[in-house]
């Protein structure tokens, strides 16, 4: 085994012991009653998280499956792609690969998505499905679900995909109440599980339209996801232990109990963000659009964030990212999303202090 080098990048992030523990549970059969009674256990908990009496499906994928997935059920005429970041970028772009007509809604990196200039968009009636990433990772900026989707919900013949990979369990997501038609996550972000299970939900309306949509395939057809739901179960062998991993944290998150959850986000967060301004350096995301489950810092000092990463990695153990894509060294990104604390906050803010000092 390799030194343990702990996870500060926006994921994959930290897995704690006791995660890994209970992974460990002895293998089981998926088409048998413990595996359904593990499915069940699940599912009340995750509706809550979600906010939704809608059922929530297991995909064994990284978060791109249903992603990808959510286009090839529900595209029909014409997609619009909030664009402002890598992950949103690229939606666009397998849009394109998977054959559908695309249109990216795009701003500048580091902005967040302007919903009057969605609106503008949507009132030409030319499409009927937008997808939206509410926390780009690859940015730290998170625009705000709520004002997205009351201008989606203005067209009755729009659907909305909102991807929350980064952002859900960290703060309030509203599916139901908004109007969001599928959610998804991925397990390796907040979650803080290995990487290889997303969670999402769909909509009745959604649903239909899927209903109506060929080519659909089948390892991430939505109507095989409910076919099988109604069995308390999933349309191909799942990643069990990852969904061992899974029940333990949704102990572990209704223990600490959501409020506290979410509150602790945010005071983390602010603890990072603290750091940054004592040492003069500014965030790539304006006021009011900053996400609270990582930090992305623009390095106006210029410091070389290539020797600065070695050094936390060499004398700390630590790893945080250097920046993502084209906006690599220009900036660097610091997560607090997971099961993070103050304590653990605290040792690599020291790690920080002791690292830059060393430049
Ligand atoms: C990490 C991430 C993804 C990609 O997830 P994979 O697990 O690599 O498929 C998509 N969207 C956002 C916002 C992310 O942070």
């Amino acid at each position: 085994m390799s030194q343990h080098i702990r996870l500060y990048i926006p994921g994959p992030i930290e897995v704690s012991p006791a995660t890994y523990a209970a992974m460990s549970a002895p293998m089981i059969g998926h088409r048998g009653k413990e595996f359904a009674a593990l499915y069940d256990a699940i599912q009340p908990r995750l509706q809550t998280l979600m906010g939704t009496t809608r059922p929530v499906y297991l995909s064994t994928s990284s978060a791109w499956g249903v992603m990808e997935g959510a286009l090839r059920n529900l595209a029909v005429k014409k997609v619009l792609c909030c664009a402002n970041g890598a992950f949103s970028d690229k939606w666009v772009e397998v849009a394109h690969r998977c054959g559908k007509e695309a249109d990216a809604l795009q701003f500048e990196w580091g902005e967040p998505i302007n919903p009057a200039a969605l609106d503008a968009k949507l009132a030409t009636g030319e499409y009927d499905l937008v997808t939206f990433i509410h926390n780009e990772t690859s940015t730290g900026v998170m625009s705000s679900l709520a004002e997205v989707a009351a201008v989606v919900n203005k067209y009755d013949d729009v659907l909305l995909v909102t991807d929350t990979v980064s952002s859900f369990s960290a703060v309030p997501i509203e599916v139901d109440k908004l109007g969001i038609d599928v959610l998804l996550t991925g397990s390796q972000k907040a979650l803080a599980l290995p990487p290889g299970l997303s969670l999402f939900t769909v909509s009745e309306r959604a649903m239909a339209r899927a209903a109506t949509v060929k080519d659909r395939g089948y390892y991430f057809d939505f109507l095989e996801f409910q076919k099988n739901h109604e069995k308390s179960n999933t349309p191909s062998t799942p990643c069990i232990s990852t969904i061992y991993g899974l029940n333990h944290q949704l102990n572990a998150f209704f223990d600490e109990g959501l409020e506290n959850r979410y509150a602790r986000h945010i005071r983390l967060n602010q603890m990072v963000g603290d750091w940054v301004v004592r040492n003069g350096f500014e965030f790539f995301a304006p006021e009011g659009y900053r996400s609270v489950t990582l930090t992305c810092i623009k390095n106006n000092r210029e410091i070389d964030v290539n020797r600065f990463s070695q050094i936390l990695r060499n004398d700390h153990a630590i790893a945080i990212n250097g920046g993502y894509g084209k906006i690599k060294g220009v900036t660097f990104r610091i997560s607090n999303m997971g099961d993070e604390t103050d304590e653990t906050i605290g040792t690599l803010i020291a790690a920080l202090d002791d690292s830059l000092g060393k430049l």
